[in-house]
């Protein structure tokens, strides 16, 4: 009774309001306490300046045991851009150049699990051969190293590899995160390194007056971090549903920002997200972000609808592939009836844009164009 009246309460209201119902701290599979929030919270709170939070976090991480993780991560970052040794043991064949690549410089070994972000990060140089990619043509100008390098940064099992050291890595690790379009979407960007811990998904940054938002989790580099940090830290994390929470501890520990995850895809490593939504929804954030809940991919899936830039991040929930949409049937988890009944409602949504974890991203023309591919798609299926 007391979650149903919460529920009705808390569609379209501020999620301050909905982080002081205590109906809605929950604590499955946790025996961690929850303090209750203060009451009337006000959505986006000031907050230290990012730089002075990221140097106390960055103090109290050079103290901490999750010190030593973070270097080890710099060190595989420092792989990249060299060759594998020879020495023909399992694990370094896996390693090998595969037979599908073109001579040259850039190759993808055998660890490539074809997630299909190089693919469509740096379409003149990687396609699909088999069940893996491989690079067909070789960078030949600046701009195609650039995004051949990105591709090699973003890719989740670092598949992809130079012969040679790549000098100007560190050159391109500073592009990152990576602008979408500046003219139709300024200000959201796509994160690159991707993780394999979120099955190779994208994630995003939305730049907001009001705190910028990391949707679902990029790989944790400190390199990347502190590129973000530049653009003003990161206020909250959105998490669109279990599959793509990678390294949200560390960026929650390196930003101090609120994760925020559907109440129904909380596991035992998200147990301690700081909002767990509850119900239906919608759930505001802010004046012009709306989490709609679009549950069938998995049980609690949300989509987040940032207005002012018509534009939809959808997870898995609703994706291109090379040339159509797609729910990624092959990967659903809990109902392809209910996932396709969320599409549905999607209709109703005034975007352009539908930025995806999985798959590839769909710029519309406008809302007409929008709904007449989306309606298409619902004939079909
Ligand atoms: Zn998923």
């Amino acid at each position: 009774m007391q979650t149903q009246t919460a529920t009705a309460i808390l569609h379209h209201q501020q999620l301050s309001m909905f982080k002081t119902t205590p109906s809605t701290i929950i604590a499955t599979g946790s025996t961690k306490s929850y303090q209750k929030k203060s009451p009337c919270r006000s959505l986006f709170f000031p907050r230290p300046p990012a730089a002075a939070a990221a140097k106390k976090t960055s103090g109290a991480r050079a103290s901490s045991s999750s010190s030593q993780k973070i270097e080890e991560e710099e060190e595989e970052e420092s792989f990249i851009g060299q060759t594998y040794s020879a020495t023909n043991s399992s694990a370094n064949r896996r390693r090998w150049r595969r037979p599908q690549n073109v001579d040259g410089d850039f190759f993808v070994d055998h660890t490539c699990i074809d997630c299909d972000t190089c693919r469509w990060m740096a379409p003149q140089i990687f396609t699909r051969v088999g069940d893996m990619s491989a690079v067909y043509k070789q960078p030949s100008s600046k701009e195609e190293r650039l995004k051949a390098l990105q591709a090699l940064l973003s890719c989740p099992t670092s598949s992809i590899r130079t012969e040679q050291p790549a000098q100007d890595i560190l050159e391109v690790q500073k592009t990152f995160p990576i602008q979408i379009n500046e003219q139709r979407i300024p200000g959201v960007y796509h994160c690159g390194y991707h993780s394999e811990k979120s099955y190779g998904a994208a994630s995003y940054l939305i730049i907001h007056p009001e705190g910028n938002i990391l949707v679902d989790s990029p790989r944790y580099t400190e390199r990347l971090a502190s590129n973000i940090e530049t653009l003003g830290g990161v206020r909250y994390m959105f998490l669109t549903h279990k599959d793509d929470v990678a390294d949200h501890e560390k960026w929650s520990k390196r930003f101090r920002c609120d994760r925020i995850l559907h109440s129904k895809e909380v596991e035992f490593s998200t147990a301690d997200v700081e909002i767990k939504l509850e119900g239906n929804g919608p759930w505001d954030l802010g004046r012009d972000i709306e989490l709609v809940y679009t549950p069938g991919h998995s049980e609690g899936s949300v989509c987040l609808f940032y207005k002012p830039l018509k534009t939809l991040f959808t997870g898995d929930h609703l994706m291109m592939n090379e040339t159509r949409l797609s729910i990624g049937e092959r990967y659903n988890w809990f109902s392809v009836p209910m996932q396709l009944k969320s599409v549905s409602i999607l209709v109703e949504l005034d975007f352009e844009w539908i930025l995806p974890g999985h798959g590839r991203r769909a710029e519309f023309k406008d809302y007409k164009e929008k709904n007449s591919v989306l309606e298409a798609f619902l004939a079909q299926n």
